[in-house]
């Protein structure tokens, strides 16, 4: 894949894959192409180059792939002065899939649900992020930098529902800056820095250097 923005070239070339049923960590530096790559594989973006498929399909070509895929991001950009129930309805109501009260149960949102969104905390945003994004019945989740505003125990609590999630078959493709915010989470790692693919293995064999440029080795995973 490559993407250019004028004459700055933002992705050279760019090749990996990702595993059906795996956690894959994206991780690269600010401004290495991780969004960039994100809005790509969403169909948000057109690359300049490449022969790029999400679930088989290429996502500019073929927006219904959107059906079968969610993505989310650092934030919860949707109306704040909406309640979580109604947020939550109102994205069921777009999809017509799940019923919106299952997931309310499931994320344990019935303490806020009359709460308006921007009254939850940075963690239960997040939380209701991906609740809204199970009403799509994804296969797939993509997510941009989804614990970058979380403190450790939310961060901790978005990475266990994701764990969860991962075990019910939903394949996960998530970016950080920081590969210490996944690492107890994702099974596979793909490195990117300055446009430019640096490592990419199974998490239980990466060797290669973080975001931070601090070399690791991590030839087998503690877990
Ligand atoms: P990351 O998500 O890893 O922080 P981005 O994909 O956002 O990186 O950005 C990669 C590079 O592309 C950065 O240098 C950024 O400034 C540049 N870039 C991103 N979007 C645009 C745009 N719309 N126009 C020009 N340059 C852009």
């Amino acid at each position: 894949m490559t993407k250019r923005f004028g004459k700055y070239v933002a992705l050279n070339g760019i090749s990996f894959s990702v595993e059906k049923g795996s956690i894959t960590g994206f991780i690269g530096p600010n401004g290495s192409g991780k969004t960039t790559t994100i809005k790509v594989l969403s169909g948000l973006l057109k690359a300049d180059a490449g022969d790029i498929k999400v679930l088989g399909m290429n996502p500019w070509d073929n927006p219904e792939v959107r059906s079968r895929m969610s993505v989310i991001f650092d934030k919860l950009y949707f109306p704040q002065l909406n309640t979580v129930e109604d947020y939550l309805y109102d994205t069921a109501s777009l999809f017509d899939k799940l019923d919106p009260e299952n997931v309310i149960q499931e994320f344990e949102l019935c303490k806020f649900r009359k709460k308006k969104l921007s009254e939850l905390s940075a963690g239960y945003k997040q939380k209701v992020q991906l609740a809204s994004a199970m009403l799509n019945d994804p296969e797939l989740i993509i997510a941009d930098e989804p614990t970058a505003n979380l403190d450790p125990n939310a961060r901790n609590e978005f990475n266990s529902l994701i764990t969860k999630l991962n075990r019910r078959g939903i394949t996960f493709f998530i970016s950080s800056h920081i590969l210490s915010e996944l690492e107890r989470v994702i099974t596979h790692v793909v490195m990117i820095n300055k446009g430019k693919i640096v490592a990419s293995s199974l998490m239980n064999t990466f060797i290669g250097e973080d975001s931070e440029n601090k070399l690791l080795i991590l030839v087998d995973n503690p877990q």
